[in-house]
């Protein structure tokens, strides 16, 4: 029973491909160091992760990405693109692969088995209730690739596994990551059978600048977009929750529900792009009570992820979540 998925290879480790973005590769660890006593849980084995292949990736994305992506050239433009690597001068920026011990282009095989992790959480949420993924949660890839650190959409991939499977027919996703989940809003825009609902910030994504009319990542709404201003931080639970009750309310209960669970609304993430939008310990602990508390009563299978979460700190939002949940025998 598999309830709280964990490897320590499943970890971004961006430093060892010479990308300095401050996800640490200990973040998951820290989680899994809090929790493995009270959940009693041990490492997943890595080999019975699958790595999900061409025929997968294309459940989300175009043959035109999916090729280059699966190429060794191509896949190195393509991850450059989505880590934000060179700047408008094309300098290299947040990367140098000088300190790099492996090439990018080994990433590809990486990012395949994490989604395909997420894809593992997915069927143990079916089978169990419930499953926690530490890791996963690429919300920002689009049909036509990879952007805002998300190289593919493991979330869309993994449910539409699930569905050529026949293990699904419907699903909710419900993202609660501090940026707008509009990956998954682009891919699904036409797929009735997959509703989405982001709580976001209204400001600072996608990033400032950025040019939103370009055809290729156009911005489409989720089912249900709640995108929370500056300083409105004392509404954003009250404003959760009325968003869940209109999921409920418009849509039919499904299959399962994903719960891309970024931890960076809290207060001291260090990703200088969230500062718009800033919770406190006890109001993300609050959040993802109300997500998990909402779907339980509606008996829905619960999977989550944990999407973006930068700095020392994120950890904490994690293990306090998961510790709640097995304290209080939520889950067992
Ligand atoms: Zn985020």
């Amino acid at each position: 029973m598999t309830k709280v998925l964990y490897n320590r290879e499943l970890a971004p480790q961006f430093m060892k491909y010479g990308i300095l973005i401050p996800i640490k590769a200990e973040r998951s660890l820290s989680v899994f160091n809090s929790i493995k006593d009270v959940a009693q849980i041990d490492e997943y084995p890595l080999e019975n992760i699958p790595v999900l292949d061409k025929s997968d990736l294309l459940l989300a994305h175009s043959s035109k990405f999916v090729e280059n992506f699966l190429d060794e050239k191509g896949s190195l433009a393509e991850l450059i693109q989505t880590y934000e690597l060179v700047d408008k001068q094309g300098v290299f920026c947040r990367y140098n692969p000088d300190i790099a011990q492996e090439p990018l282009s080994n990433m590809v095989f990486k990012v395949r088995r994490q989604a395909g992790a997420t894809y593992q959480a997915m069927t143990y949420g079916l089978k169990n209730g419930f499953c926690f993924f530490l890791g996963g949660g690429m919300h920002h890839a689009m049909i036509e690739g990879g952007r805002g650190f998300c190289p593919i959409n493991d979330l869309i991939i993994g449910l539409r596994k699930l569905q050529k499977d026949n293990k699904i027919k419907t699903a909710w996703v419900i993202d609660v990551d501090a940026h707008m989940g509009d990956g998954c809003a682009e891919i699904t825009k036409d797929d009735e059978t997959i509703t989405t609902l982001s709580i976001h910030m209204a400001k600072g994504w996608p990033l400032d600048g950025e040019d939103n009319s370009n055809d290729k990542f156009s911005i489409h709404p989720s089912d249900i977009d709640i995108p929370i201003n500056n300083n409105e931080e004392h509404l954003y639970l009250e404003k959760l929750e009325q968003g869940l009750n209109q999921l409920s309310k418009q849509y039919p209960i499904p299959d399962i529900a994903l719960v891309v669970n970024g931890s960076d609304p809290y207060e001291k993430d260090e990703l200088p792009g969230t500062r718009f939008l800033n919770l406190t310990k006890e109001q993300m602990l609050e959040r993802d009570l109300l997500v998990y508390h909402f779907l339980k009563k509606l008996n829905t299978n619960q999977t989550w992820v944990m999407s973006g979460g930068y700095g020392p700190y994120s950890y904490e939002i994690y293990a306090q979540f998961i510790t709640y949940l097995f304290e209080k025998n939520f889950i067992d």
